[in-house]
């Protein structure tokens, strides 16, 4: 098979866009964060993407249905629909005698998984109290690679002030998983269609915890090109994802509440009062700002091929306020 070929098979498999990258654009990616040391021998990577149905968000925008963005628009991607089509694709490419290893979006206990950490410490940076290297030349397991800068590798779109990755088919309406294979494979040019992000803002702005900076940023060289997103507290994020703002959690109606849906680790708040769907992930805020924001702007501009007969947004986006949120 060639790329073309084993694209299109991605796509039979059930992934909804595909792109492949060389390994050598991982070149001057942190050591725990390098895939190549997953699979030294790797040719390439194919990255896919799984569209999170529009209809997904529709109760949490309504305020009236958040289970369903938990379950169908996170856990069961992440959990339940990409390890079906990774399995299916990669015993294909098994069949044709290459090694396929299949990545989806579950780092759970990767060694530099630390964004949630109460000291704050940054994905990439080790933790030796977790793991050590098996030789003294490798990272520490498990190694982590960001599956954003590997679509980004992979031509699939760009990485929006957000962090979000935006693709042109979904916008941020995206989750990512990844292939690495000994099967040579031509790689993708980089994205190079019209821009997505605009800086607008409104992701920042819509945020229910500002976790996302308007002005602080990180910047960094990925594939001979420049990149630039915000400087995103993801402690913040990750406590405002499960519901720690009470503007925007209807599930928060007494004080222990809200200590329940505050109280770090984010691992504790999301196992408060309403569970995580399929054992894992708990968006009971609907991405508010990074993705519903985002996609709303995004559409308005005309710059998603992924095209509705209807607007998503038809009401004032709802917020609680104190009249109607008070300790009984
Ligand atoms: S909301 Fe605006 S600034 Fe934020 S990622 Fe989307 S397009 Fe970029
Ligand atoms: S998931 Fe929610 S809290 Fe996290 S950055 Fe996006 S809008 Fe902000």
């Amino acid at each position: 098979m060639d790329s073309t070929a084993v694209k299109q098979l991605a796509r039979e498999c059930g992934a909804d866009i595909v792109g492949v990258t060389s390994m050598d654009r991982f070149e001057g990616a942190p050591k725990q964060m390098d895939p190549r040391y997953i699979f030294p021998d790797a040719k390439a990577m194919l990255v896919m993407g799984f569209r999170i149905l529009r209809g997904t968000l529709r109760g949490v925008e309504e305020g009236t249905f958040f289970v369903n963005y938990s379950s169908m628009g996170y856990a069961a991607i992440n959990q339940i629909i990409q390890p079906m089509v990774l399995w299916h694709f990669c015993r294909r490419l098994e069949d044709d005698g290459y090694e396929a290893v299949p990545i989806p979006n579950i780092f759970a206990w990767s060694n530099t998984v630390t964004t949630v950490q109460p000291d704050k410490s940054k994905i990439g940076d080790p933790r030796p109290e977790f793991s050590r290297p098996v030789r003294p030349d490798l990272p520490a397991p498990d190694v982590f690679f960001s599956l954003r800068i590997a679509a980004f590798c992979a031509g699939l779109g760009e990485i929006g002030w957000s962090k979000m990755f935006i693709t042109p088919q979904f916008g941020p309406r995206v989750r990512l998983a990844a292939v690495l294979t000994d099967m040579p494979l031509d790689p993708d040019p980089l994205y190079d269609g019209p821009p997505l992000c605009d800086r607008c803002m409104l992701c920042a702005r819509d945020c229910s915890t500002q976790a996302i900076s308007k002005t602080e940023s990180i910047k960094t060289t990925i594939a001979g090109r420049e990149l630039e997103w915000s400087d995103i507290d993801y402690m913040k994020c990750s406590m405002g994802f499960c519901g720690a703002s009470p503007e925007y959690n209807p599930f928060m109606i007494t004080e222990e509440d809200r200590v329940g849906f505050t109280t770090p680790t984010y691992g504790r708040a999301q196992q408060y009062k309403v569970p995580p769907q399929y054992g894992y992930g708990r968006g009971l805020e609907g991405a508010r700002g990074c993705i519903r924001a985002c996609m709303e702007h995004l559409t308005q501009q005309g710059k998603l091929t992924n095209r509705f007969k209807n607007p998503f947004r038809v009401r004032k986006p709802w917020k609680l306020t104190d009249d109607n949120h008070a300790d009984p």
